[in-house]
């Protein structure tokens, strides 16, 4: 093959430094999952995949994004050490890492973005994600959107839950290595799903006069005397409670279906 076709359409030539530009280069990096295939080009990090073999991460990386990946012998320095610090909590992806997320669709791209908001050792349901961008009815979409995540990990979609607060699935190896990766950033997966078998979705501090998702630092720390379990925020709201401004467990105001901006994905 000669040429290849870029997400313009355009016709690459696959000679030469060409092919290099037209080219994403990849390295192997640690994950609490195993070994993964990282790469990246020049406007950031375009995939993180699990393969058995170099040969057949390139073969996948080809299927899905129509380009090349080649080895990088040299992996900047700058970048793995940035990658080390985002995928072990100490720093926040979204200011030290560029994503490439060409070839998603507007919506898919802020879900995706806004699924990097989601902070190290805490969880969000698909909902929140939905109503956070302004299309509070397209759950569905947004589940699919984060299933089709490119860059799973450093894009953090083992941190979305279902809206009951059970840990659903996850394309990286499913709910068991969801449970894995939760567990490593001090969510006990076991207390996710007790919650959820009891219908607590919330947590009420009446002294603050607000409500919280349960992995919410805020209502972590908060002392079982101030602890209320609440199922829905129609519960905290006759309690006079407010949604958190840190954990935000109500869609904004004016997010409501009511201004859903034209064009919004069907939430079928
Ligand atoms: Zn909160």
């Amino acid at each position: 093959m000669d040429h290849l076709h870029d997400t313009q359409g355009r016709t690459l030539s696959l000679t030469g430094r060409t092919a290099r530009q037209a080219a994403d280069a990849y390295c192997v990096i640690e994950t609490v999952l195993g070994p993964a295939f990282l790469a990246y080009n020049d406007r950031g990090i375009s995939a993180l995949l699990q393969a058995e073999t170099s040969d057949l991460f390139e073969q996948v990386f080809q299927a899905r994004f129509h380009r090349m990946a080649y080895r990088d012998s040299s992996p900047p320095a700058a970048l793995l050490e940035a990658v080390r610090d985002c995928l072990a909590g100490r720093a926040d992806p979204r200011q030290c890492l560029e994503f490439d997320l060409r070839g998603r669709s507007p919506f898919e791209e802020a879900v995706l973005r806004k699924t990097a908001e989601i902070p190290y050792g805490q969880v969000r349901p698909y909902s929140w994600i939905a109503c956070e961008i302004g299309y509070p009815t397209a759950v569905r979409a947004v589940g699919s959107a984060v299933g089709r995540n490119p860059i799973p990990l450093l894009i953090p979609c083992h941190r979305v839950v279902r809206r009951d607060g059970r840990i659903g699935a996850y394309g990286l190896g499913g709910t068991a290595a969801k449970r894995r990766l939760l567990a490593a950033e001090g969510i006990d997966p076991d207390w996710l799903e007790h919650l959820a078998r009891k219908g607590v979705r919330y947590i009420g501090d009446p002294r603050e006069g607000i409500y919280c998702f349960p992995t919410c630092p805020h209502a972590r720390t908060l002392p079982d005397e101030r602890r209320l379990a609440l199922g829905t925020d129609g519960e905290a709201a006759a309690l006079g409670l407010q949604p958190c401004p840190t954990c935000r467990p109500a869609p904004r105001p004016f997010l409501m279906p009511s201004v859903r901006q034209a064009g919004a994905p069907r939430a079928d």
